[in-house]
């Protein structure tokens, strides 16, 4: 607080407020227009607002229930105003909305802040400007509001230059609701003049562009155009310039693209088009109306876990909350939209939500929808589905993993990585893979590692190189938590490559086998001295086929963990149970050839083995000096 007086107060903004009017006055520029769809939209919602709580107390509508947005402007003043007759604010409100940012996840938006002016405005678009975005097109911006059911000397005014500090102060306004005067900045050295937006022209396209479909009449005043002075005059008479029907109301074939992708703009505060939407009208037990869009990109804040999601709730046209989380899965927590009910009651909470059958059957409903759409894309639309995998998959994947009723359709739409494709990309589907089955073939192999690289590359994969099966090759954190959930494909059992003895089925052939039977046999004494060795580390020691080129990989038992799963709790700080992997050994190695024939330092071989081979898997050595000194030592006791 800098100064005051009973009556004037002036406040310094939260810090993030400064840091985002000085990134969107920067960055935003080119695309200015979107203050009106912010400020519109903010009238709109105050609209709604009133409605909902004057369902049980009608009076706040002081005899004025229609409600309405008013826009003006007036040239000589270099003025616009966007006034509404919603819900209004008091003095503690004005200072808690438009001082401060209370949106979650904030902080996280400031830390992908890069400085760079077209990747900033990108981001910004995702984080949903509001109020704030007046200062793209204004020098100075005053509120007047009146709180729906305060006395007209109870209203407040708020102004500010967008630099750092606002001014509040009480004043009088006879009508409920908040004006929004805008002054206009001057032209920019590029010949931008917001001036361009002191137009009943503009001012109309850029409504009829944005905001068509708010569900309130918008009006201007007439104008008419003068031939003999070439001006447009007013005549003091008003009209409405939208369509004033909530968009999701008017049957389909009525509305175009174009105003569908408004519509996702607006609901979102995204800047691109969505990649795909779905719009029914649902009929039968629960009756309701559904807009879902499937957005082209992720936001930022996508894993993080306080982040708003849901849909838009209405019950009968009338705006009930933002964020309705219960309306879809978690794992659908991607998709935007509205769902109008016809069956829920006006008082809805979020309580009841959770426990109603009709929120249960919308969510349902949707959810089938949603699916439709991504199948949808993914037959018809390859690359566009290509882009969604890479934005969303991961999410996706969890969909997997919990929504057993609908399982086997998000199994169809997940996709991979694998040995028969190259680099990070994840193409393949199972279906792909199955398609691929070598004879004999009856499971699909997978390896988790921390990135493709490293599972390409890993020894536990060597068998499957060697015998042409391809593998698929899992890198999301989420990947181990999905296939403990998710086991099967088509009746094809989904097996770990560095899991439990290699099973190849039919594939390998009897005598191979036996060949390994017969090898574990040979090497009885050098395993069980071996083991003896690494009964700290290894639960045991056993001859394996799975390995080609290297003398040994770690395989944990069927039923334990896996080491890349361990590595993964640990790193998010979570116990992981511990248990001891099987040492698997490459017995035609000439290191494991070595190893039959050495009696000096032969513990000291063991663990350089192990060692190797959790390095190999992209393991953590314990005591990585030790490591080094051992492997030193050994080096120069050979020389
Ligand atoms: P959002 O709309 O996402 O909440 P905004 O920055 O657009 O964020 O607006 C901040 C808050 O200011 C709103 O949530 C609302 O409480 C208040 N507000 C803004 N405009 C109005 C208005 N015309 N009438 C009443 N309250 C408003
Ligand atoms: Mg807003």
């Amino acid at each position: 607080m800098t100064a005051s007086t009973p009556e004037k107060q002036t406040l310094g903004f939260q810090t993030e407020v400064k840091q985002l009017l000085n990134l969107m006055i920067h960055s935003l520029y080119s695309n200015r227009e979107i203050f009106l769809r912010e400020l519109i939209s903010n009238a709109s919602d105050a609209c709604d607002k009133l409605r909902f709580t004057a369902l049980d107390n009608e009076a706040l509508y002081e005899g004025d229930g229609e409600l309405k947005i008013d826009i003006s402007f007036n040239k000589e003043a270099r003025t616009v105003t966007i006034s509404d007759n919603g819900i209004g604010m008091d003095r503690q409100e004005c200072v808690d909305n438009l001082g401060t940012i209370a949106r979650s996840g904030t902080k996280e938006f400031f830390s992908h802040v890069t400085g760079d002016k077209a990747k900033d405005s990108n981001l910004i678009g995702q984080f949903g400007v509001g109020f704030y975005s007046a200062f793209i097109v204004a020098d100075k911006v005053t509120v007047r509001t009146r709180k729906a059911g305060l006395d007209a000397a109870d209203a407040v005014e708020w102004e500010s230059d967008g630099s750092g500090e606002f001014s509040i102060s009480r004043v009088i306004k006879a009508g409920r609701g908040t004006e929004i005067e805008l002054h206009l900045r001057a032209a920019d050295g590029d010949g931008d003049d917001p001036a361009d937006f002191l137009s009943g022209q503009t001012l109309r396209r850029v409504v009829r562009q944005y905001s068509d479909h708010i569900g309130l009449p918008i009006r201007m005043a007439k104008e008419r155009w003068d031939a003999e002075k070439s001006v447009y005059v007013q005549d003091g008479e008003l009209e409405t310039v939208n369509q004033a029907s909530a968009l999701w109301t008017r049957s389909k074939n009525e509305i175009t693209d174009e105003q569908y992708n408004e519509f996702y703009k607006a609901i979102s505060h995204e800047f691109v088009d969505p990649m795909a939407h779905t719009h029914n009208r649902v009929e039968g037990r629960t009756e309701y109306t559904q807009l879902l869009f499937i957005p082209a990109k992720a936001p930022f804040d996508l894993y993080d876990r306080q982040q708003k999601r849901g849909l838009k709730l209405y019950v009968k046209r009338v705006f009930i909350m933002d964020d309705a989380e219960q309306l879809l899965p978690g794992y659908l927590r991607f998709v935007r939209g509205i769902i109008d009910s016809a069956d829920l009651p006006l008082n809805v909470s979020r309580e009841i939500l959770q426990e109603s059958r009709d929120v249960k059957a919308i969510r349902e409903g949707s959810t089938k929808r949603i699916l439709s759409m991504l199948e949808d894309l993914a037959e018809n639309k390859k690359e566009q589905y290509a882009e969604f995998w890479t934005n969303f998959g991961s999410v996706l994947k969890e969909g997997a993993g919990e929504d057993f009723a609908n399982q086997e359709r998000i199994a169809k739409l997940l996709r991979f990585a694998s040995t028969s494709t190259e680099g990070d990309a994840q193409t393949v589907s199972l279906a792909d893979y199955v398609s691929r089955l070598k004879e004999g073939q009856d499971k699909i192999y997978y390896a988790t590692a921390d990135n493709t690289k490293a599972g390409r590359n890993s020894p536990h994969l060597e068998v499957f190189h060697a015998k042409g099966i391809e593998v698929l090759l899992m890198t999301d954190r989420v990947d181990e938590w999905m296939l403990s959930y998710f086991s099967e494909f088509e009746g094809k059992e989904l097996v770990s490559v560095a899991k439990g003895a290699v099973d190849l089925g039919a594939l390998s052939s009897e005598e191979e086998t036996k060949q390994l039977d017969e090898a574990n046999k040979a090497n009885e004494d050098l395993l069980g001295k071996m083991k003896q060795a690494l009964a700290d580390k290894a639960s045991d020691v056993k001859v394996t086929n799975r390995l080609v080129d290297s003398p040994s990989c770690l395989v944990s038992k069927d039923g334990d963990v896996s080491g890349h799963l361990q590595r993964l709790l640990k790193q998010a700080g979570q116990k992981a149970p511990d248990s001891k992997p099987v040492l698997e050994i490459n017995p035609a190695h000439p290191f494991i050839a070595r190893l039959k024939i050495q009696d000096a330092n032969f513990d000291q071989w063991c663990h350089l083995l192990f060692d190797q081979a959790l390095l190999a898997e992209g393991g953590q050595l314990e005591d990585p000096s030790a490591y080094v000194r051992s492997v030193n030592a050994l080096l120069l006791a050979g020389a």
